[in-house]
């Protein structure tokens, strides 16, 4: 633009260049002198999203229910067409936008369908970004300013002079987090080394903390985790087992991975850990250690109420005990911590037995299984990680196995697929007062549209996530495909253009542009292996 101020992003032309395409090649510019400058990051974002908006909207206003008219009741009733947009198309518009809460709604359907049809996944992963402390993302960034960095020069950047690289240029920091991911999919979890069991499917979301930087959440579902029952329990644990620790590692035998687990898995109680009332850590900790791992069974139906309610209470006192002591004396940040201390020594400063605890532990409160990780009494404090993940991808990562039916549709599927309240509340107050004031339905999505572009509070990473194609903030495998097959005259229909139905007769009903359902209707039956193919068959191979 400089220094004329021409060619912006509105100019005509020779070949047609979308605001994605004008924004993505400023913000790959060789002097990254577009990416370091946030306000025209945040810019670049407002006018991408303006324009998705926009095409969502066109979009949205040819979506019609289904009924059957003829093209002459169109022509003579230009309002007819008006009439039949569907309502519901207020908040559903949005979904195409990622980051929007319909985006996210949308994306907590395809997983639950993924639950239905693939029953529950193994494993919920998470890999946090360590930005401030992966080297080659500082010699990245140093580069980009003609600089090279040793690996002494970038070990001697102090916190401060880190933080400000990393602000510097968003674009970079948040592509490496991509970059580091993808290859840690393709070069570790997929391989045939199988570090955490033999992947067949997998849903995956970017979430932006607090503070900015993008962390994975995943859903793995393998083919070789035994189903947890009552009687394939051993072989469950053993595969557990194999997968996933909770230990601090040999320090003499594995320094590396000690100091691994020590940087990156130690939990610290913060804010985020009393979000819930009477919850002193939502996460759990300090966990209950155990010898080996065990699997909490529910008590027997067969057993008298009373027996049962006293049996519980006798578990909760002792498991609550002890907890109170892990909380005391194994948290390395309290006063009295004790880092000698032995199962023995605390059970007797309690004055329970080891059996009394080990019993108490093998019972699970409710009517579900409760997972106990083989944990030593000194890794309390020690969040769960698999050695491929923390050698491999080196920040903070947690591998929660997910065994429960009810608990993974209720808790890891909403957590994984949760979106910003406060977004979704100005989109329904926006499309409320749309309602009352009665706007056409046009104005109508417009006002919701600007409800979102106004209302968002987004980091200057997530921002970068949003103006480039290539950085996507959910993927699934494999592919999921929603088909309305409600009745005919309740699917939602896309309405030919204007030109297309002026070109038709008078009684047409013809008004519709094709859809799947249609095309398979008319397969050719003269060739059987077509005409015997079911519906979902012939959706499979869009995908
Ligand atoms: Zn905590």
């Amino acid at each position: 633009m400089f220094p004329k101020g021409r060619f912006g992003y509105q100019v005509e032309r020779e070949v047609k260049l979308s605001p994605v395409k004008y924004f993505n090649a400023r913000l790959l510019h060789y002097s990254g002198r577009f990416a370091t400058n946030p306000e025209y990051l945040f810019f670049a974002r407002f006018i991408i999203e303006q324009k998705k908006i926009s095409d969502s909207i066109n979009i949205a206003l040819t979506k019609v229910h289904g009924q059957s008219l003829t093209a002459s009741h169109l022509r003579s009733n230009a309002q007819s067409l008006q009439n039949l947009i569907c309502q519901d198309q207020a908040y559903l518009f949005l979904r195409q936008i990622p980051g929007t809460p319909p985006y996210w709604q949308k994306f907590m359907y395809e997983v639950v369908a993924m639950v239905k049809q693939l029953g529950i996944p193994t494993w919920f992963m998470t890999l946090s970004c360590a930005d401030l402390r992966w080297p080659e993302l500082f010699q990245i960034i140093a580069r980009t300013k003609g600089m090279n960095l040793t690996n002494e020069q970038v070990e001697a950047l102090s916190y401060n002079d880190r933080c400000s690289m990393l602000n510097l240029n968003p674009v970079v920091v948040a592509k490496h987090f991509q970059y580091k991911v993808e290859t840690f999919f393709t070069e570790v979890l997929l391989t045939t080394a199988n570090p955490i069991g033999k992947i067949v499917h997998y849903a995956l979301r970017i979430e932006f903390q607090m503070r900015g930087s993008p962390d994975l959440h995943a859903l793995m579902w393998t083919s070789d985790c035994p189903k947890l029952t009552h009687e394939n329990k051993q072989a469950y644990i053993e595969f557990i087992d194999n997968h996933v620790q909770a230990c601090i590692p040999n320090r003499e035998t594995d320094p590396q991975l000690h100091e691994l687990v020590q940087t990156y898995q130690n939990h610290n109680h913060s804010k985020t850990c009393r979000k819930y009332k009477n919850v002193p850590c939502r996460f759990n900790f300090g966990q209950l250690f155990t010898k080996k791992t065990i699997v909490a069974e529910p008590l027997s139906d067969n057993i008298p109420e009373e027996v049962k309610s006293n049996t519980l209470t006798r578990r909760k006192e002792i498991l609550h005990l002890v907890k109170e002591k892990i909380d005391n004396a194994l948290n390395p940040n309290k006063p009295d911590y004790d880092s000698k201390l032995t199962e023995a020594d605390i059970f007797s400063s309690l004055g329970i037995s080891e059996e009394q605890y080990y019993w108490a532990l093998s019972i699970s409160p409710d009517s579900h299984y409760e997972l106990h990780l083989k944990r030593p009494v000194d890794s309390c404090f020690i969040n769960n990680y698999f050695v491929a993940g923390i050698k491999g991808f080196a920040a903070n990562v947690d591998l929660q196995p997910v065994f429960d039916h009810y608990k993974c549709v209720t808790y890891v599927c909403s957590y994984f697929t949760k979106d910003e309240t406060e977004c979704s509340q100005a989109i329904m107050n926006a499309a409320k007062e749309a309602k009352t004031a009665n706007l056409n339905v046009k104005d109508g999505l417009r006002k919701i549209g600007a409800a979102f572009l106004s209302s968002r509070e987004v980091s200057s990473q997530e921002c970068v996530y949003r103006c480039m194609p290539e950085l996507w903030l959910r993927k699934i495998f494999p592919k999921t495909l929603f088909v309305s097959t409600d009745l005919p005259e309740k699917r939602v229909r896309v309405a030919k253009t204007q030109q297309e139905l002026d070109a038709l007769d008078n009684d047409s009903t013809d008004i519709y542009k094709s859809n799947i359902i249609e095309r398979y209707m008319i397969r050719p039956n003269c060739i059987p292996t077509v005409d015997n193919l079911c519906f979902s068959r012939i959706c499979c191979t869009l995908l």
